[in-house]
């Protein structure tokens, strides 16, 4: 268990500059403690604290890299049970599982199909995460052969689940990738170990329940190894869960340090709705990587999707660039909607244009990504701003009128607005589902 804020406190040099972002050196140390905080951040602290705190310092939960590059995967650095707190800091790898035993074309094609689980929501693209290769057949050439033969047409980071031999015989082609090896049991780790160490690559630890595992880590961990990822071995989804969660609140509650590194769970269950529903549990309560045996986008999408809600900065909301968006190549007599520039509104509003065939211009004026409501009471949308967007925009010379129309739930802006910017004001629909009948009456009329 890590040390205490005020046993912290004793180390630190108790100058109170504030220069660590806290008002004195004993708040700094209770964040320290509760795993907020680095000791990095006070420039004054002394080598011999430094190393004596070094463990109290540490993140609750550890970062882990998987893979390298552009795809290269971040888990962990977690410090808050619950997203509300404050924001769970990195969203969990989806992997997908390919074996060994498939035959070339049938493992070159899984893996084309895995490059190809990616999505667009809300205008961003999420896809998957990582190819998981799982040594089936048991023979240390045939794994190597077919981690190769994936290697050549993806560059996704990889899980590699075998034996130690197999694992060895992989590494010398894929060592360099920084892969994540599974796994480190009772009965191998001392050899996984020593492999982690010579390619300085990520180990899965894995044993059956919390107490052998926090056994096996703190062997692990006193050889002088410590880019883990957990295992606990559930028997079912109930146990996953309670494994999971026991895990992340030892971790950060009591800053138990064999349990301070992200976990991987596997579903793979061949019922694709069972797997869905079990993933999602792993997503929302704390798999660092999660394994899948599917390549169905229509498994993969309600995950991606729940990913991405679970692990948004509850205080950042999403949002679009402040622009003029063109929808269906619009020409110079094309309507122009007013919005804001909350990632959901603009995309309900584009979505209703497009449905409706209608070519037009959006302008999404930037309300620090709020709803158009929200934006109006907090001031954020207000006559100056539309009326400076409108003119500043560059939307004038793209039409040859100047007519725009907002959104009906601000109709009382419209006035002001109009006279500001010396554009014709029309009051639209409350919600953008009723574009289409608008435009049919009060555009083209
Ligand atoms: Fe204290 Fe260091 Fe923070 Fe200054 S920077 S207030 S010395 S902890």
């Amino acid at each position: 268990m890590g040390l205490t804020g005020l046993e912290i406190y004793k180390h630190l040099p108790k100058k109170n500059c504030k220069e660590c972002g806290q008002p004195t050196c004993l708040a700094f140390a209770m964040q320290i403690a509760a795993g907020k905080a680095g000791l990095d951040a006070c420039p004054y602290v002394s080598d011999e604290a430094k190393e004596l705190l070094e463990s109290a310092s540490a993140p609750p939960v550890a970062l882990v890299k998987v893979g390298k590059g552009e795809k290269v995967l971040e888990i962990g650095h977690e410090t808050v049970l619950f997203r509300h707190d404050k924001r769970f800091e990195h969203p969990c790898g989806l992997a997908i599982l390919v074996e060994d035993t498939l035959s070339e074309d049938e493992l070159k094609d899984r893996v084309e199909k895995i490059n190809k689980l990616i999505f667009d929501r809300v205008g961003q693209l999420h896809s998957v995460n990582l190819v998981a290769i799982k040594g089936s057949s048991g023979e240390a050439a045939t794994f190597a052969k077919a981690v190769a033969t994936a290697r050549a047409v993806t560059d996704m980071p990889f899980v590699l689940i075998g034996t130690p031999e197999q694992l060895a015989s992989a590494l010398e082609t894929e060592g360099a990738n920084n892969p994540l090896l599974y796994a480190a049991t009772a009965d191998n780790y001392e050899q996984m170990v020593e492999l982690a160490k010579k390619y300085n690559v990520p180990l899965a630890v894995s044993a059956k329940g919390l107490d052998a595992l926090a056994d096996l880590v703190q062997k692990i961990t006193s050889m002088g190894y410590k880019n883990l990822v957990l295992d606990p071995q559930p028997e079912n989804i109930y146990e996953g869960l309670f494994y999971q969660t026991q895990i992340r609140r030892q971790a950060i509650k009591k800053l138990f340090r064999p349990f301070g590194y992200p976990t991987i769970a596997f579903v793979l269950d061949d019922n694709p709705y069972q797997a869905v529903l079990e993933a999602s549990v792993y997503i929302t309560k704390y798999a660092g990587i999660i394994v899948l045996n599917t390549v169905e986008p229509a498994n993969i999408l309600p995950l991606i999707t729940l990913r991405l809600n679970i692990y948004t900065d509850p205080q950042k909301p999403i949002a679009v660039e402040p622009k003029v968006y063109e929808i269906l190549n619009p020409g110079p007599d094309a309507p122009v909607f007013i919005t804001t520039n909350f990632s959901l509104t603009y995309f309900c509003v584009a979505g209703d244009v497009e449905g409706a065939r209608i070519p037009a211009y959006i302008l999404p004026v930037d309300t620090d990504g709020t709803s158009v409501l929200t934006a109006w009471a907090a001031g954020k949308f207000t006559p100056e701003k539309i009326a400076q967007f409108l003119n500043e925009s560059g939307i004038a010379e793209k039409v040859n009128h100047r007519k725009a129309i907002l959104p009906g739930g601000v109709a009382v802006l419209s006035g002001k607005l109009q006279e500001l910017s010396g554009w014709e004001i029309l009051v639209g629909p409350r919600e953008s589902s009723g574009i289409n009948s608008f435009i049919k009456q009060r555009w083209n009329a």
